[in-house]
């Protein structure tokens, strides 16, 4: 196996603009992007571009799209493996191998019973998913929106989900216990975590499902259930990191690619609202705040990072301290707030945003796109100590800005 270190080395060592040349196809520059005939489709007029300072390449024409590795993969029918191997040799570098580990062998036979145990808990969900559960999806989210993402059902059961594993799917029990979807009771039984909710799987960057989240349904819950959280999260496991995982991200990679920027939202529902207006460039951190690896996981696709929260006084809170770290990662970030309809009614991207033309609208009236490094760092200046009381202040510095853009 090459290292992980050996392959990071070929990625940030390969230069797109050499390769795509070396592959024969000739590239004229416009502005920031060079153009040229695509070599994966036929065509007269160019409409391959490769963007040389973010290092990817994408045809307008018949949507082949990538980075480095992509390219060599596609251009010589080569495997991952092959591509860097290739790549290393243009570029000199000596590549490491890792020992293949027995206990290595076991973690990955795990993952994989692992990532069975939710392909089939998501089936199973969606399969629950009718009556008033069903009601309540479709009065957020069309039909289309709820099969692309695999949006299910937990019902109201102690044990609905660990019956069915168990008896329909005859899977081992110890399997089960592991896959962190139960609890056990004093009795030394288990129960489903999830009862109640609606479900939406959590993907990984392929689009396996790696984990859960639960959110709860106003409209359906019975009142006893009120001090129940919104979502409810799997917690980590071998297979979900927390501080790693994207929600969206693996539908959202060709789109932050293509608009070289990624919208960063809250909640799982606005990840999916906005998917289904077509701005599919948005991701979401999991339950969490947004940590220096989802900056570096992004900074992959993207230099770009727009962050739109809601309306009220813990996003903005969330929107200062996420904007200071993703400077201090030396990535560009704009804000876009949504605007406040000062009737107290608390707003968020999936309850306001009604149309893409709207999205595109408030886009353009209300992004702060200025407020880059250094008039965030100005803010930081002018307020140094901000604290929770004085976010108020900060929301007045942003309306400032606001103020000047339009
Ligand atoms: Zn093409």
């Amino acid at each position: 196996m090459i290292s992980q270190n050996s392959i990071d080395t070929v990625i940030t060592s390969a230069d797109i603009v050499r390769e795509v040349e070396r592959a024969g196809v000739k590239l004229t520059r416009s502005g920031t992007t060079l153009k040229g005939c695509c070599p994966f489709h036929d065509e007269k007029t160019a409409s391959f571009t490769v963007n040389e300072k973010n290092q990817f390449f994408h045809c307008f024409g018949c949507g082949t799209g990538g980075n480095v590795v992509t390219f060599t993969m596609k251009k010589y029918n080569r495997t991952f493996v092959e591509a860097i191997k290739q790549l290393a040799s243009n570029y000199s570098i000596t590549l490491e191998e890792t020992k293949t580990e027995p206990k290595d062998v076991e973690k990955e036979k795990e993952t994989e019973l692992l990532k069975d145990v939710y392909k089939r808990t998501a089936q199973y969900y969606i399969g629950r998913l009718h009556g008033k559960a069903s009601e309540y999806a479709l009065s957020r989210f069309s039909e289309k929106t709820l099969q692309i993402f695999k949006i299910g059902y937990a019902p109201d059961e102690w044990q609905g989900l660990w019956n069915h594993l168990l008896n329909e799917c005859r899977m081992p029990e110890s399997l089960l216990i592991k896959s962190d979807l139960f609890r056990q009771n004093k009795n030394g039984g288990y129960y489903d975590f999830f009862r109640n909710r609606l479900m939406f799987p959590i993907f990984d960057r392929v689009g396996d499902v790696i984990a859960f989240s639960g959110r709860i349904m106003p409209s359906i819950t019975q009142l006893t259930d009120e001090s129940q959280p919104k979502y409810l999260n799997s917690s980590e496991s071998i297979l979900y990191k927390k501080k790693e995982v994207l929600f969206g991200l693996n539908f959202a990679i060709p789109a932050i690619r293509k608009y070289d920027v990624c919208i960063v939202v809250e909640g799982n529902a606005d990840v999916v609202k906005l998917h289904q207006l077509k701005i599919t460039n948005t991701v979401a951190a999991c339950g969490t705040a947004l940590s220096a690896e989802h900056i570096k996981t992004i900074s992959r696709y993207t230099k770009n990072i727009c962050l739109l929260y809601d309306c009220d006084k813990a996003g903005l809170e969330a929107t200062h301290k996420n904007a200071l770290k993703i400077i201090e990662a030396g990535l560009n970030c704009s804000v876009l707030r949504i605007p406040d309809t000062g009737d107290g009614t608390k707003q968020d991207p999936d309850s306001y945003f009604r149309s893409e033309k709207q999205f595109a609208d408030d886009y353009t009236r209300y992004t702060l796109r200025t407020l880059y490094t250094q008039s965030i760092y100005c803010a930081a200046s002018i307020f140094p100590n901000l604290q929770t009381n004085e976010m108020d202040v900060f929301d007045i510095y942003f309306k400032k800005l606001l103020e000047n853009e339009l």
